[in-house]
């Protein structure tokens, strides 16, 4: 497996949020992390990117622990966040934006605009003239310049037009294809779970459910997922 997460348990202060998650995205899969809102899925990402310390269990990339390091550390090993609200440079343009996160590695600018050619159109576009959609590709395609082992993508395509919901979800069966190991949390079931190799529920902090997409029942999207 490139990332093995095993009993997990994550602390805000004094306050549990997370009491053992098991999680796993092997080479090459797309693994879908799901819930209602407050079951953890958030904090389950930045305990795996070092943003929160777990207090128990153990993380692994790639076989190695990762868990206690520094978030900088770890981005480093190859994990590469889109977070949630999309963090861009919002003075720099596309193309600078892209430039200032690249690390050694396969991809590109050219890879990444072909990849989502709006972002060449609008290379040398402010970052914060972009509408939303085309921000969240930006964000994408920052991920992807760090060349990560494992992209992390939190509620990509929240709020978006279903237009450009289409497009990034387009890009994700693309980075699929090339073998790319991608986690990936998303409320809109109908688009996420087509994608996904395999998928993880939690609920209250713990993981309730995991199996291949298909055999999540409707039985069981009501009581794990349904509001
Ligand atoms: P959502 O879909 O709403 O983003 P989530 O599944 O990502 O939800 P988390 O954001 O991980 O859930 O929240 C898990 C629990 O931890 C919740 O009870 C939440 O209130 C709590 N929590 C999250 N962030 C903090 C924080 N910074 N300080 C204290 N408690 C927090």
């Amino acid at each position: 497996m490139l990332l093995e997460v095993s009993g997990l348990e994550t602390f805000y202060g004094a306050s549990q949020a997370l009491f053992g998650v098991e999680l796993s995205v092997g080479e090459g899969e797309v693994v879908a992390l799901m819930g209602r809102n407050g079951m953890g899925k958030t904090t389950t990402i930045s305990s795996i990117l070092g943003l929160v310390r777990g207090r128990a269990g153990t993380i692994r990339l790639g076989g190695k622990a990762i868990s206690g390091m520094s978030a900088h550390r770890i981005a480093r090993l190859g994990i590469g966040l889109v977070p949630e609200g999309r963090r861009c440079f919002p003075n720099l343009t596309v193309r600078e934006n892209l430039v200032a996160a690249a690390r050694k590695g396969d991809w590109t600018l050219e890879r990444v605009n072909a990849l989502f050619p709006r972002l060449s159109e609008r290379r040398d576009q402010y970052a914060n003239t972009l509408s939303g959609g085309e921000q969240q590709m930006l964000a994408i395609g920052r991920a992807l310049m760090t060349n990560p082992k494992l992209l992390i993508l939190d509620e990509a395509t929240e709020g978006l037009a279903p237009v450009i919901r289409q497009d990034i979800w387009a890009a994700i069966r693309k980075l699929k294809s090339e073998g790319q190991s991608i986690l990936v949390v998303d409320k809109t079931l109908s688009e996420l779970l087509p994608v996904a190799d395999r998928a993880f529920v939690l609920e209250k902090g713990q993981t309730v459910w995991s199996g291949k997409p298909a055999d999540l029942t409707s039985e069981l999207q009501d009581r794990y997922l349904g509001v």
